[in-house]
């Protein structure tokens, strides 16, 4: 199995029982104690799916689960409610979460709930493949493979990489990145962009300092090459 689940949970008694029950069936388990953290950890590292509770310090998990959609996150979200009106759970399905479990829970059903999720996903995941050059790229799984390889990329390296490559052959600036892709109003962050393309080759390009697919494009930004070989 190991899969990778990112557990949002404040309650520090119910973290730990959870992680603990999580890893016993075979799963590696992150945590983040508040909305701020779950949602950085979600966006910078790959995860099968996030378990989002609602009633958060700093960030409700409604908030958070919205954000990482219209970031692009593609990965099953479960979310874990206090509350027992309705109207929180459809709200809940309306921001793109895929299911819910209302507290108290037994960790069974959650365990079952899960276990549909990620079911799921590996179905899905056959479709919507797209292939350019040596990769194959899943835009809704957030999956990359190289000569059948798999390349881990985190959220934000996804969105970048997929900014790019639907924009392929043509010249991005930095400010251009730093608007679609962080949300920064700013160009003052330009050093950011660098870093992730940076990171980005290096899982991506077979010589990183010699980039054949996410190349520079000399004082404007950067741009994606390949051509599109077919979409499956
Ligand atoms: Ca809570």
């Amino acid at each position: 199995m190991n899969e990778n689940i990112l557990l949002v949970e404040d309650e520090q008694g119910l973290r730990q029982t959870l992680t603990a029950r999580l890893k016993k069936v075979g799963y590696v388990v992150d945590t983040a104690a508040d909305g701020v953290e779950g949602f950085n950890k979600a966006m910078d590292m790959p995860f099968d799916l996030i378990i989002l509770d609602v009633a958060l310090p700093l960030r409700n998990g409604f908030d958070v689960c919205r954000d990482l959609r219209q970031a692009g996150l593609a990965a099953p979200i479960v979310m874990l409610t206090a509350r027992t009106q309705t109207v929180d759970k459809v709200v809940g399905l309306k921001l793109g979460a895929d299911d819910y479990v209302t507290k108290p829970f037994a960790a069974l059903e959650l365990l079952a709930r899960i276990e549909a999720l990620l079911r799921r996903a590996t179905i899905r995941s056959g479709q919507g493949l797209h292939e350019f050059g040596p990769f194959r790229i899943d835009f809704r799984r957030m999956e990359v493979t190289r000569d059948s390889t798999p390349i881990y990329l985190t959220a934000r390296e996804f969105q970048l990489l997929r900014y790019l490559i639907e924009r392929a052959e043509s010249a991005i600036s930095r400010t251009e990145l730093l608007r679609s892709v962080w949300n920064y109003d700013t160009g003052s962050f330009t050093r950011t962009v660098d870093m992730h393309v940076s990171s980005l080759r290096k899982k991506l390009e077979k010589d990183p300092t010699s980039p054949e697919f996410v190349v520079t494009v000399p004082n404007i930004g950067y741009m994606f090459v390949g051509a599109r070989k077919s979409v499956l």
